[in-house]
């Protein structure tokens, strides 16, 4: 154990075993529709490069990201082959690169739509692209009326390889939430329309929740994330999905503490007997984030111990005045995010969503990969 966490105050655990057996378990609820997936901010926290790779090796040929940059270092270590969208666009003046590095983008208004029109015609080169609709989420694509403008001259989008037509949802995990009916309505309203002009278009419409809508909302492809990296897809229902990450911290040093002690800053717990406290060397710098101060847990050998004191930056304190002491030595390492406190648990607990948890995951964690 001790070896494996080498000189890093904790060790996270990425097993790309599951994150492979959570792609075939969505490809298999898409039946025909295609898998992509998204990768962007570093594949949630969990490392883009080995993420993707391990995708691709499962089939996956569609990886999305926000912004051009997280596209441009993927690029690099994925074949040229593999379709890579950035849902942002292009950053003004910066259309060509996407040629350069075989990124597709996807379009959310009319003047990212010009831009991008104006460079095929400068190459004389049909360009791939995904367009963007919003259907009531109010984020990104493109807007009622730059639609109707859009539905109105179909030139507009001259010179460019329209790929896929593409939507979001902003309530898939609820689903009894009306308005994942009301946006499918609309989104299947406009690709009709679409159609008329684009025969064939295709469609992309679900992230992770959107899959389990059922086979109305999957269309040609979807864009899973969350659930990929074992975020549970769907509110208040058991997960399908395996874990992905495992977070161990490492006990810095133990103490024994008076009745009526405080721990940490500001004195926020105070023992209420003669306690012992592990401190533990994972902090908010890490990504463990301050709102679990006084109510996060961790595991040692299987035995849930409570989290007191306010997170500091470096380090948590734990109550372990009920742990046997043989376990408590220097060097070892408790669990933080494990089978039982998973990243939905922990998630809770912090009084956020698992995404948050998994894209706070910290630089200093020495990380080990498995397949
Ligand atoms: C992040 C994102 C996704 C993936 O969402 P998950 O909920 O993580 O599956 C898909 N599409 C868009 C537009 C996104 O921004």
């Amino acid at each position: 154990m001790l070896q494996e966490a080498g000189r890093a105050g904790a060790l996270l655990t990425i097993d790309l075993r599951a994150l492979r057996a959570n792609y075939r378990y969505l490809q298999g609820r898409l039946g025909k529709a295609a898998c992509g997936a998204a990768v962007k901010a570093d594949a949630y926290g969990l490392g883009a490069v080995p993420v993707s790779k391990a995708l691709v090796a499962e089939g996956c040929r569609h990886l999305f990201v926000a912004q051009l940059e997280e596209a441009i270092s993927l690029r690099a270590h994925i074949a040229r082959d593999i379709d890579i969208y950035v849902m942002h666009g292009s950053p003004v003046g910066y259309e060509a690169e996407f040629i350069e590095y075989a990124c597709t983008p996807v379009l959310n208004s009319l003047d990212q739509i010009t831009a991008w029109r104006k460079l095929a015609q400068e190459r004389n080169q049909a360009l791939p692209a995904v367009i963007q609709i919003d259907t009531g989420m109010a984020r990104m694509g493109l807007s009622q009326a730059e639609l109707t403008a859009w539905l109105n001259d179909f030139s507009i989008t001259d010179g460019i390889d329209l790929r896929y037509a593409m939507s979001h949802l902003a309530c898939a995990e609820d689903q009894l939430d009306p308005m994942n009916q009301m946006q499918l309505k609309s989104f299947q309203n406009v690709l009709e329309r679409l159609r008329q002009h684009y025969v064939g278009l295709k469609a992309s419409f679900s992230n992770s929740s959107g899959i389990f809508l059922g086979p109305d909302f999957h269309f040609d492809l979807a864009r899973p994330g969350a659930a990929l990296y074992g975020v549970a897809p769907v509110a208040g229902q058991a997960s399908p999905m395996h874990s992905v990450v495992q977070l161990q911290g490492r006990i810095i040093q133990v103490r024994e503490i008076p009745m009526g002690a405080s721990v940490g800053y500001s004195k926020t717990w105070r023992a209420t007997q003669p306690s012992r406290i592990a401190t533990v060397s994972v902090g908010y710098a890490d990504g463990w984030l301050r709102s679990l101060s006084n109510c996060g847990v961790a595991h040692i050998a299987g035995v849930e111990v409570p989290m007191v004191g306010n997170v500091s930056m470096d380090t948590i304190t734990l109550n372990v005045s009920h742990v046997d002491s043989d376990l408590l030595y220097s060097g070892a390492l408790v669990d933080l995010i494990c089978p039982n406190n998973t990243v939905d648990q922990v998630a809770r607990q912090a009084g956020t969503i698992g995404y948050e948890i998994l894209t706070s995951l910290g630089p200093r964690y020495q990380r080990h990969y498995v397949d």
